[in-house]
């Protein structure tokens, strides 16, 4: 089994309960419930990587307890504050709290962070304009003016490694810092299979044809809402053609330059991605 970072919450996410008003309400007045504890959107993280939890009384007046799941049959909840958005880009403080936080603690702020995230961003009816009211315990949005339902959006990313001849395809975004390198990656189109959208965005952004793409894991990045499906790719040939556009600057690395580079070897080619990334992950199962 590949254990992606942001996977394995421990927490039930009880879908049908959240159908049900007065077990909702049961579950949020229960003295075992709790609230995430998030300062400006980040997680209180401590020395063991567990997220921080407050009692029920925390919710602030006015905001609305989003419920994450369950936990041994208490409610996790986390608050939707009217008119708090999510901030542009990660922080050096988030960053740390994400290299902090175990796996499965990680996907549990994911959850809150992609669904408070969204709730922000998509207030108004997508369909009519009219203002939309939450509703199953945080997990929709009713349109009182159209009648039309909103559910919490996840956009598929594809993120992926060329191979060719036992070497593997990074590259670079200006914006990165000096030395790092990661998977492509892109967002898949309406209309497009997974298998296509690895081959255009490889096509797109190295000038590399592949053909053969399989599957290797996925995991959710809320940042604000995409699924990340990592993939691995047979390259046809090894020219580049990059497009600066896109990226600054791609390299075929080999086995061992990708191990080196994961163990932080002081005179690696490259620095890899941080660990909670699936970049790091993809890198780790194509090293092995
Ligand atoms: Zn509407």
């Amino acid at each position: 089994v590949i254990r992606a970072g942001f996977t394995g919450s421990p927490l039930d996410r009880v879908e049908p309960l959240r159908h049900d008003a007065d077990r909702v309400a049961r579950l949020l007045h229960d003295p075992g419930a709790r609230l995430l504890r998030l300062d400006a959107w980040e997680p209180e993280v401590d020395g063991d990587g567990r997220l921080g939890w407050t009692g029920m009384d925390a919710l602030p007046v006015g905001a609305l307890p989003v419920l994450l799941g369950t936990d041994d049959g208490a409610g996790r909840f986390a608050a939707l504050v009217d008119g708090d958005r999510p901030p542009r880009g990660r922080s050096p403080g988030l960053d740390a709290a994400l290299d902090a936080l175990r796996p499965d603690e990680a996907e549990t702020y994911a959850i809150a962070r992609a669904v408070l995230g969204w709730h922000a961003t998509h207030r108004h009816c997508a369909n009519c304009g009219a203002p939309t009211a939450v509703v199953r315990a945080g997990w929709v949005r009713h349109c009182p003016g159209c009648g039309t339902e909103h559910f919490p959006r996840t956009d598929p990313v594809v993120i992926m490694l060329a191979e060719h001849r036992d070497r593997a395809l990074v590259g670079r975004q200006p914006s990165w810092d000096p030395w790092r390198y990661s998977a492509l990656a892109g967002f898949v189109e309406p209309g497009e299979s997974v298998e296509e959208a690895v081959a255009r965005e490889v096509m797109e952004e190295a000038g590399v044809r592949v053909g053969a793409v399989r599957y290797v894991t996925s995991q959710p990045w809320p940042f604000p809402s995409q699924l990340m499906i990592a993939c691995i790719a047979e390259a046809a040939d090894d020219a580049l053609v990059v497009d600066d556009t896109e990226i600054e600057a791609a390299m075929w690395v080999t086995r061992d330059e990708v191990r080196r580079a994961l163990s932080g070897e002081p005179d690696r080619r490259f620095t890899p991605p941080p660990a909670y990334a699936i970049a790091h992950t993809l890198l780790s199962e194509w090293a092995r």
